[in-house]
């Protein structure tokens, strides 16, 4: 038998183990426990000690105790609602056993008259009487051992107890059989990691609280981080495999784009354009992704890769995430493109395209007189038939998974590229996590005349000493965002809270106010934000729609109020809607008059730099990775156990050692049953098939 056929039982459903029947699987499926290995890794967070035991004459109220006692009597009120009590004692006292919702016929079978039974629970006093109320355990004395220990504490949902869950969990950790080891005894020895088996018994072992640099929590963790970069690494090589035509160009139709633009690339434009411009010009497959804070210009590089791309006799798709986005892609390139005087055809393709332009476009895509398409996700989820394809452009990409980065590394044929771009910083620890399967360019200096925005904090009290300065910049034709607090995760609250602040400043600034939020339908929100574009109103308030990446290169002022309901990285990119043109750029963080710690250094690291690289970093700190902007789709949230603020080393090793199993392995056959304990084998196997 193979390490998987024996541990088969991890993979079949919850409802194959004892006790598990439809009312609790139910449960267990709210807490993503459907299958036995994900018991594995919901780990204990704490324990409980019931290990204490004392004669009733020495109770002590508000403890846990397990306690011998002997079953005197019964008392079952008739009446509805009143709970059932049965007195008990031993030799220095006595205690009540109170139950609610209890069923008669059981207590007379767990709990005889006149016998001696272990019970743990909490001890309360009322009415001048000792009383265990819903005791979690009550057993015959040859199982006091079981009861009367320290045991493991698992975050529960309501229908769950200590004793159900453990009797689950029981069942899968005494079937545990020793498996062979997919790291080298060296490697484990080196990192003081102890074997599988035991290190899963040992996070499930109640005499420690979660532990995360525990040898065998770590050791699972770092389980987990490789179980991941395989993942990633296979999807690699698959895209390395593939093999296409060289583009040939000689980038006039670029060099004709740099003439007309009215600013200079950045070195790390110049660097990133390089480095795309390899890809296209080798046989293989591009597959990059394009990193850079907001503002840092990726717009432009994408639209050199185009315009190569195009000069070498391929079409292009350029897709953004918003058709408001798309329209600005769109109007812009027709600018430049038209500037230059260069013959590309472009076309734009959104929701709103009617329906006898959209057939007139696809047949152009398909007879190649459209060289540049734009438009968003949503269209080109259906088959569109292009001549030509040989470049795939996604904007703001950051919420492609791993999953969805398969398909659209196939997507588009044998001749196509493909450029993701992302405004979202990431931590250095979590890049190979994240873009493993690609090649990753980053844009890392702003461009020169880009001034540093100004951001001050002012408490809500204060909202008044605004309107001065407001007023000042309309005067001056700057715009202003108002950004409108995230106080519940209910959007209605969100909605009301913008309705309510719009409907208050246009009072003061009448005619010259406009209003997006979530609620609004995509028409309504388009049309605001058109109008905003096209300066005829000045202030914008919004929930936090305005994130991606539009350019207001009017936009000034932005105020984000209840600032400290936002993590740094979202307030980093919520400030980056400002201070993209000429103009200085200033960003008010209004916050509540008491502040945390950690909004206090928050609101300080953001007046301190303007790096998104450095803001993402100190977010991670301050956060846990899980609350970083746009992590959420990413594939990376959902670790199970490893973290990268407590587990930083793991990620560099993992790293290291991906890269020392890349180069000694035809396969990765002796991490199949790894794969499987952390549900990658479906996606593995969906790599080798596409
Ligand atoms: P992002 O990287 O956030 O997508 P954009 O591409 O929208 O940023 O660029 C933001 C603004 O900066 C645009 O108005 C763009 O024209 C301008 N820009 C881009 N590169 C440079 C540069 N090298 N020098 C000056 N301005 C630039
Ligand atoms: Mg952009």
């Amino acid at each position: 038998m193979n390490i998987i056929e024996k541990n088969n039982f991890l993979f079949d459903n919850v409802t194959t183990l004892k006790g598990v029947g439809k009312q609790l699987s139910k449960y267990l499926k709210s807490k993503k426990i459907e299958k036995n290995n994900d018991l594995l890794w919901n780990l204990p967070y704490s324990f409980t000690d019931r290990s204490e035991s004392v004669p009733l004459n020495k109770l002590e109220v508000g403890k846990i105790l397990t306690i011998q006692i002997k079953v005197i009597k019964y008392n079952f009120p008739r009446i509805r609602n009143l709970p059932n009590k049965i007195n008990c004692q031993d030799n220095t006292g006595k205690i009540d056993l109170v139950f609610f919702n209890s069923r008669e016929g059981y207590l007379r079978k767990i709990l005889p008259l006149n016998e001696w039974v272990v019970v743990s629970g909490k001890i309360a006093f009322y009415k001048n009487k000792y009383q265990i109320t819903n005791p979690d355990y009550i057993t015959n004395l040859n199982n006091v051992d079981y009861v009367k220990k320290v045991i493991p504490k698992y975050s529960l949902t309501e229908g769950l107890t200590e004793k159900s869950y453990r009797k689950l969990i029981e069942q899968i950790l005494i079937r545990l059989p020793p498996v062979k080891e997919w790291h080298d005894n060296s490697f484990l020895k080196k990192m003081n990691f102890p074997s599988w088996k035991d290190s899963i018994l040992a996070v499930h072992n109640g005499n420690t609280a979660k532990d995360f640099n525990s040898n065998a929590y770590r050791r699972l963790a770092f389980d987990e981080l490789l179980s991941h970069l395989i993942v990633l690494s296979e999807n690699r090589k698959r895209i390395k495999k593939f093999k296409k035509k060289s583009k040939k160009f000689k980038n006039s139709n670029s060099e004709n784009i740099l003439k007309t633009i009215d600013f200079e690339l950045t070195n790390s434009q110049v660097k990133v354009i390089q480095e795309i411009n390899i890809d296209l010009k080798s046989t293989n497959k591009m597959f990059r992704v394009l990193q850079g804070d907001v503002g840092s210009g990726k717009t432009i590089v994408s639209l050199i890769a185009a315009a190569n791309v195009i000069e070498s006799g391929y079409q292009c798709v350029l897709m953004a995430p918003t058709s408001i986005l798309a329209n600005q892609h769109y109007n812009l390139v027709k600018k430049i493109f038209e500037a230059s005087s260069l013959k590309i055809n472009i076309s734009l393709l959104t929701g709103k395209t009617d329906y006898k332009s959209k057939n007139k476009i696809l047949e152009n895509l398909s007879n190649h007189k459209i060289d540049l398409i734009i438009g968003t996700p949503a269209l080109f989820q259906k088959k569109i038939i292009f001549k030509k394809l040989g470049l795939t452009i996604i904007d703001e990409q950051h919420k492609f998974g791993v999953k969805q980065r398969i398909d659209l590394s196939t997507k588009g044929g044998d001749e196509c590229d493909v450029l993701l771009m992302s405004a979202t910083p990431i931590p250095r620890t979590m890049m190979l996590s994240l873009y493993g399967d690609m090649d990753i360019s980053k844009i890392t200096e702003k461009p020169l005349n880009r001034k540093k925005i100004i951001t001050l904090s002012k408490p809500e009290e204060k909202i008044n000493e605004l309107w001065p300065l407001i007023s000042k910049n309309i005067k001056n034709k700057n715009q202003i965002f108002w950004v409108c607090p995230l106080i519940e995760e209910s959007k209605v609250f969100n909605y009301s809270s913008a309705v309510k602040k719009y409907e208050f400043i246009k009072k003061k600034f009448p005619n010259r106010v406009g209003l997006v939020h979530g609620q609004m339908s995509k028409d309504e929100k388009d049309l605001v934000l058109k109008n905003f574009l096209e300066k005829k109103i000045d202030i914008l308030v919004s929930t936090t729609v305005i994130e991606v990446g539009i350019d207001f290169p009017n936009a000034t002022i932005i105020i984000i109020e209840n600032s400290n309901k936002f993590g740094l990285a979202q307030l980093h990119q919520l400030r980056g809607r400002v201070g993209r043109g000429k103009k200085q750029g200033m960003c008010i963080l209004l916050y509540k008059k008491t502040l945390s710690k950690n909004s206090i250094k928050r609101i300080k690291i953001l007046k301190l730099t303007n790096d998104g690289f450095i803001i993402a970093e100190e977010d991670l700190k301050l956060r846990g990775f899980g609350d970083l902007i746009g992590f959420q789709q990413s594939g990376v949230k959902n670790f199970k156990i490893a973290d990268p603020v407590q587990h930083e080393d793991l990620f560099k090793i993992a790293e290291k050692r991906i890269n020392e199993i890349n180069d000694n392995l035809e396969n990765y056959n002796e991490y199949n049953f790894l794969l499987k304990l952390f549900d990658k084998a479906d996606i593995i196997n969906e790599i080798k098939i596409n």
